[in-house]
């Protein structure tokens, strides 16, 4: 006897099916239109970089350290890995490629980590994002988050709040690691046993804990706030001055950092109040001067965000937005000949842009409505041999019942004027 092994989904990932793949697509579609509204191309990297690429850039970080998928090619010499966020890769193709500045790129696709898995956190996730390379003025700053920002009000969400920090400069970052680590040390033993290690590693990686037993010691931590250069202080402003002139709402909020420790000066986060707590952030990004020099290329600024789309669709049924487009066609014909006019009819309104379905293996004419009911598709097409004689065909409402006959030479006008 042979058992046969059924296999699922691996763990962290999931199938998305339709109607929900046509919402997620909704989604990304309407971001690419957003972002190419303000100037940015699309930019399609590989699903999979050189190991370094993503070392080179986060040694100290959990996404780099514990949840990188790592590949090894056939021939045992190439060490690759699956990408877990996109901002490496684009600054990798920067690199390589050396396009004119400003550099102002969106993207979309799946990214990899090895997480445990629970809701809203996967191993295999969607995300859309942005990047502009190649300038360091503030008023880019304030572009990209407004482009994220009016992302979000497009799908109607209206419970995300954007928080937004500073964390300095290489002249001021210094004295405010000085500081937070000496703080840290001497209150070492009240921090749980994870970020006492962390902060071996990555001070500020500590900020970021939602442990409840760091919270008091976060709480009396010093604020990077207090530590600004007189640049990064006067970018800072501007990023703020430049939200207010756009209405855009904020919250300043000191104590921000990002799990990736490239950022510097402009940080922010957009938080779903509709989600849980844990896992509320719906995207987040900074500027990261300095990654492209760290991946071989010529010193270039840089700022950009990553948006979680499984999140964000998480948010929108949390507020009840976004429904995402009607999954059923336009028509459903009801073949009463052998069926062979359906497939005559399916080519010639399929590519006069209705969309339309059918019925197989020549079921009855009751079988055929009762499918054309299940589809919900609001109009029914029916042909039978007294309309091929004829050379027409009958269009039912199927929500009123009214029914009348056209001629095929007009079938597919008519049916456009009442889908439209
Ligand atoms: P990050 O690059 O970690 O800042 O991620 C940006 C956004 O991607 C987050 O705010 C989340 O919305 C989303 N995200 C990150 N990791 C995951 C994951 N494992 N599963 C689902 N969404 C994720």
């Amino acid at each position: 006897m042979t058992s046969k092994e059924t296999f699922r989904a691996p763990k962290g990932t999931r199938d998305i099916l339709p109607p929900q793949s046509l919402r997620q697509r909704a989604l990304t579609d309407l971001f690419a239109e957003m972002a190419g509204r303000y100037g940015f191309g699309e930019v399609v990297s590989p699903m999979f970089e050189d190991l370094g690429v993503f070392q080179r850039i986060g040694e100290g970080t959990d996404v780099v350290k514990k949840e990188m998928f790592e590949l090894v090619s056939r021939s045992g010499d190439t060490q690759l890995a699956l990408r877990p966020e996109l901002t490496a890769s684009v600054c990798r193709a920067f690199a390589q490629h050396r396009p004119l500045t400003p550099w102002k790129v969106f993207y979309q696709g799946p990214q990899f980590r090895y997480e445990r898995p629970q809701a809203g956190r996967y191993r295999q996730f969607t995300q859309v994002g942005a990047e502009a390379l190649g300038s360091d003025d503030p008023l880019l700053d304030v572009e990209i988050i407004a482009l994220a920002s009016r992302f979000f009000q497009a799908l109607g969400l209206t419970q995300v709040r954007l928080l937004l920090n500073s964390l300095g400069d290489p002249e001021g970052r210094p004295a405010y690691l000085v500081a937070l680590t000496e703080y840290f040390e001497a209150n070492a033993e009240s921090l749980s046993i994870q970020s006492q290690t962390t902060l071996q590693t990555n001070p500020l990686r500590v900020l970021d804990s939602k442990r409840p037993e760091d919270a008091a010691v976060i709480d009396g931590a010093p604020l990077i706030t207090d530590f600004l250069s007189d640049s990064a202080a006067g970018h800072f402003a501007s990023v703020c001055a430049g939200l207010d002139q756009l209405g855009i709402d904020y919250e300043i909020a000191p104590r921000l950092v990002r799990g990736l420790d490239y950022y510097l000066r402009t940080t922010f986060e957009f938080a779903a109040d509709a989600l849980d707590a844990a896992q509320n952030a719906v995207g987040g990004g900074g500027r990261y001067d300095g990654l492209v020099e760290q991946l071989g290329g010529p010193a270039t600024p840089g700022i950009g965000f990553a948006l979680g789309v499984d999140r964000i669709l998480m948010a929108c049924d949390a507020e009840g937005v976004f429904p995402g487009p009607p999954a059923a066609a336009d028509v459903f014909l009801v073949d009463l000949t052998d069926g062979t006019q359906s497939l005559a009819l399916i080519d010639e309104l399929a590519r006069g842009g209705v969309r339309v379905d059918r019925a197989y293996d020549n079921r009855s004419v009751k079988a055929q409505f009762k499918a054309a009911d299940r589809s919900e598709a609001p109009l029914a097409v029916i042909i039978g041999e007294d309309e091929v004689a004829a050379g027409t065909a009958q269009i039912k409402d199927l929500v009123t019942g009214d029914q009348r006959s056209v001629t095929r030479s007009e079938l597919l006008v008519e049916i456009r004027k009442l889908c439209s």
